[in-house]
């Protein structure tokens, strides 16, 4: 389909709820005025509780849908989310290299909030060894980074050493997301904190306590590509993202 509104790509699992995955992308994209595409790695069976299982698409029907959208579509920006197996997480790499697929945001879902494992262990180290060093960012939240370092996150200092920990695994740019941050409680604010090739920003914005918002990490890093997509900064993408999930809190607050 021809249309003149920049494409975007999703590689992600599906959360037939809605909450999270690639329907929290897909609304993302539309509302960034961004056309959305996207691959399927697994169909979750969830509700707003929790997950119940999953069943994952191979390595192959992975590629088939990605090679398919890009043969005849010029995607601007990717994400990924959802990669269950170390199958899937080396074809998205070995994609990277070999054809044309922008390097991706790559938002390094392990599991849902409820405690359901979204990606096996080998799949985490194909992740961090094979994906991320092709990675235009890296988006991980407070307990995704410590498994990333290898070391506890308790403060911003702890966000600061562990950014350069990532970056230092050869990986370009790293978004560590706060809103798990154990001291944070009291300090009023949700802090982030990107490293760009070195060049450290802090974002900070108002720390909004609501219980019970899924799909945030899906929705910041879609929004990321979607910003990325329109010819936006890496810096300028993230806060405007950031600025556009912390309404959505809101929003999801006023209606609690
Ligand atoms: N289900 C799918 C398919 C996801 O991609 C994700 C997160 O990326 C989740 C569930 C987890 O969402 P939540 O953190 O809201 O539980």
């Amino acid at each position: 389909m021809k249309q003149n509104k920049p494409t975007v790509l999703t590689i992600a699992g599906l959360d037939p709820s809605g909450g999270a995955g690639v329907i929290a992308d897909i609304r993302t994209f539309i509302e960034f005025d961004c056309f959305p595409t996207a691959a399927l790695t697994s169909l979750t069976f969830q509700n707003t509780q929790a997950v119940s299982g999953a069943v994952n698409q191979s390595a192959a029907t992975v590629r088939a849908q990605v090679e398919a959208i890009i043969k005849d579509t010029h995607v601007v920006a990717v994400k990924t989310g959802m990669l269950p197996t170390r199958e899937i997480v080396a074809e998205v790499a070995r994609l990277v290299h070999e054809t044309k697929l922008t390097p991706p945001v790559v938002d390094p879902v392990m599991s849902s909030t409820s405690g359901f494992e979204l990606m096996s262990d080998d799949a985490f180290l194909a992740l961090k060894n094979e994906l991320l060093p092709v990675a235009l960012v890296v988006t991980p939240n407070i307990p995704e980074a410590e498994r990333l370092t290898g070391f506890r996150i308790d403060n911003t200092a702890d966000m600061h050493r562990a950014a350069q920990a990532i970056r230092e695994l050869g990986i370009n740019a790293v978004l560590i997301k706060g809103g798990h941050l154990k001291d944070r409680k009291g300090s009023g604010e949700s802090i982030d904190i990107l490293d760009n090739h070195g060049v450290v920003t802090v974002f900070r914005d108002e720390w909004i306590n609501v219980a019970g918002v899924r799909g945030t990490g899906c929705t910041l890093s879609a929004a990321i590509a979607a910003c990325l997509a329109k010819g936006m900064s890496l810096e300028d993408s993230v806060r405007e993202a950031k600025r556009y999930v912390t309404e959505i809190i809101r929003h999801a607050k006023e209606i609690v």
